[in-house]
């Protein structure tokens, strides 16, 4: 593992900043790359595959994960719901040679950047505070409760950006997954 381009990277950002497109475009830039597959206690959005998208796990189970110790971090995300790391499957595609990509809240990324402090820490952020609102709102996906649950915790973590060891923003697909492939010394 080299010093610049460790071989696990946390992608934090919040809600609706298109985190998820713009790993999307990231990814199909080198088969190295590999995606940590979060467990989750929420319910699947439409579309969503169990075991691509997120372990979809009962609270019990979920409890049980942590009580063996198989989670690398885990928290509760907007005050609702569980998301947690699986810790064999980052451990088995380190060992095979991959470079992982963990996509944590802030809260997983300050438990990462103790327990696993050679990581480098992504933080992707919305080009204004306008644009992330009318993102979430137009991607309609979540009630006006879980929209402003979801706007508060998107306050607490645009305010610690600063803590990481990159800030990203998400002025286009293009020039972020640009600024993420060079970060992660991937020849585009
Ligand atoms: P969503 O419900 O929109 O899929 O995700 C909500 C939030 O959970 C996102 O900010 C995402 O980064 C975070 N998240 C997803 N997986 C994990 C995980 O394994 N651990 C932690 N700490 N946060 C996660």
């Amino acid at each position: 593992m080299s010093d610049t381009h460790p071989n696990v990277y946390v992608v934090c950002g919040p809600t609706a900043v298109g985190k998820g497109t713009v790993l999307k475009e990231v990814f199909a830039h080198s088969d190295r790359l590999w995606y940590s597959v979060s467990a989750t206690t929420r319910s699947p959005r439409p579309g969503e595959i169990n075991g691509k998208d997120y372990y979809f796990v009962s609270r019990a189970e979920f409890d049980r994960m942590i009580a063996d110790n198989r989670m690398l971090e885990w928290a509760t995300v907007h005050k609702v719901h569980r998301y947690g790391t699986p810790r064999e499957p980052v451990l088995q595609a380190l060992a095979a040679g991959k470079i992982a990509v963990l996509e944590l809240d802030l809260a997983g990324a300050r438990q990462v950047r103790k327990t696993m402090p050679e990581a480098k820490q992504i933080f992707i952020a919305p080009p204004s505070w306008e644009a992330l609102k009318q993102r979430l709102i137009g991607r309609g996906t979540e009630d006006a409760a879980e929209q402003e649950r979801r706007l508060a915790t998107a306050r607490v973590e645009l305010a610690a950006q600063d803590e990481f060891d990159e800030i990203v923003i998400n002025d286009s697909v293009a020039n972020a997954t640009r600024k993420i492939l060079h970060i992660m010394g991937i020849n585009q």
